[in-house]
């Protein structure tokens, strides 16, 4: 009889972990991995946003990112984007000082896929790994533990961290390095066009006499309908509570990440343009940290101007 195999993963409880960026998706992220049995260490640039986590999460504090490095055989980013995490991995005193050979840096956050290709080729050269898991499903699902994880690299390497992945979510392997990355920009690309569409769709049918809830109903159960129609208007726009916790500027960045992944591929891409210069415009009206709901705001501030 042979042997049952072994199980690549790696990062079981009580392994230790680090995380670094303690924001609306990774405080909660993070808490679970705790719930879960898992030492934390943790960090971010906001003292705040350690110190309210630390309030109510055991964890450890590093004096230094380095240190954070020393400590942990994986390291969890959830930072606004690839800058961000490229500066806290590679800069003077960052995390790769610190780790060892073999370890494994899992970017969660939604960062540039191009970057992402240059960021394993540098970690590989300090025998660094490096698997690019963003996710899709905002807070409430970071909450839940119910993200969808795009997980793009060597799948023996998603392997040995898929334990750790799967207490935040559903794990997708997509491929080669920047694949996750790329697939998360893409899913945000649609589903930037749809809550755009559902808000044109909402204010000139309104403009024409509808009613705004019963053109949501008859969407709901209609070929119109989306994730748009069915969570994020009844849930933030209708009630205008616009307090997703998903903020503009990281939308209008994710779709300048799609039309990065079109422009690298050549693809056609008339429409991801058109609507990536429409974020952009709001992102510049409403300011970075308005909630990615308010782009129904920054529609009707055009509407007004016209009237
Ligand atoms: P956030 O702004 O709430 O949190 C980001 C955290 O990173 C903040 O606490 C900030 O202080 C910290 N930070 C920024 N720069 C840093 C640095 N150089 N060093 C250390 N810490 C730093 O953002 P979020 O909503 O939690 O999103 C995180 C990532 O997840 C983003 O890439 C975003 O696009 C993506 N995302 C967000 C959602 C959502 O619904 N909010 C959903 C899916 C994916």
């Amino acid at each position: 009889m042979t042997a049952p195999a072994k199980p690549l993963s790696e990062f079981t409880p009580p392994s230790r972990i680090g995380f670094i960026g303690l924001g609306n998706m990774g405080a909660p992220m993070a808490a679970l991995l705790h719930d879960a049995g898992y030492a934390l260490v943790v960090a971010d640039a906001d003292a705040g946003a350690v110190s309210r986590f630390a309030e109510r999460v055991a964890c450890d504090q590093p004096g230094s990112l380095s240190e954070l490095g020393k400590h942990c055989q994986a390291v969890i980013t959830m930072l606004p984007g690839g800058e961000a995490v490229r500066e806290v991995l590679m800069g003077d005193g960052g995390v790769a000082a610190g780790l060892q050979p073999g370890a494994v840096v899992i970017d969660m956050s939604s960062s540039s896929p191009v970057g992402t290709r240059e960021l394993a080729t540098d970690l590989a050269g300090r025998h660094i790994e490096l698997v690019d898991a963003p996710v899709s499903g905002g807070v409430r699902r970071a909450v839940d533990g119910t993200l969808a994880i795009m997980a793009g690299g060597d799948p023996a390497v998603i392997e040995r961290v898929r334990r750790l992945l799967e207490v935040m979510g559903k794990v997708f392997p997509t491929g080669v390095p920047g694949s996750g990355h790329a697939m998360k920009a893409l899913n945000n690309y649609l589903s930037a066009g749809t809550l755009t569409l559902t808000a044109e769709a909402i204010l000139a049918g309104t403009r024409f006499g509808l009613d705004a809830r019963t053109m949501v109903d008859i969407l709901n159960v209609s070929t119109g309908r989306s994730n748009s129609t069915e969570y994020k208007y009844p849930t933030f726009v209708l009630p205008r509570r616009f307090d997703s916790g998903f903020a503009m500027g990281l939308l209008a960045k994710d779709l300048r990440l799609a039309v990065e992944v079109a422009g690298a591929t050549g693809s056609p891409s008339a429409l991801l343009r058109e609507l990536s210069g429409v974020w952009d415009a709001a992102e510049a009206r409403m300011g970075s940290a308005a909630d990615h709901t308010e782009v129904v705001i920054y529609l009707e501030s055009l509407l007004e101007e016209r009237t």
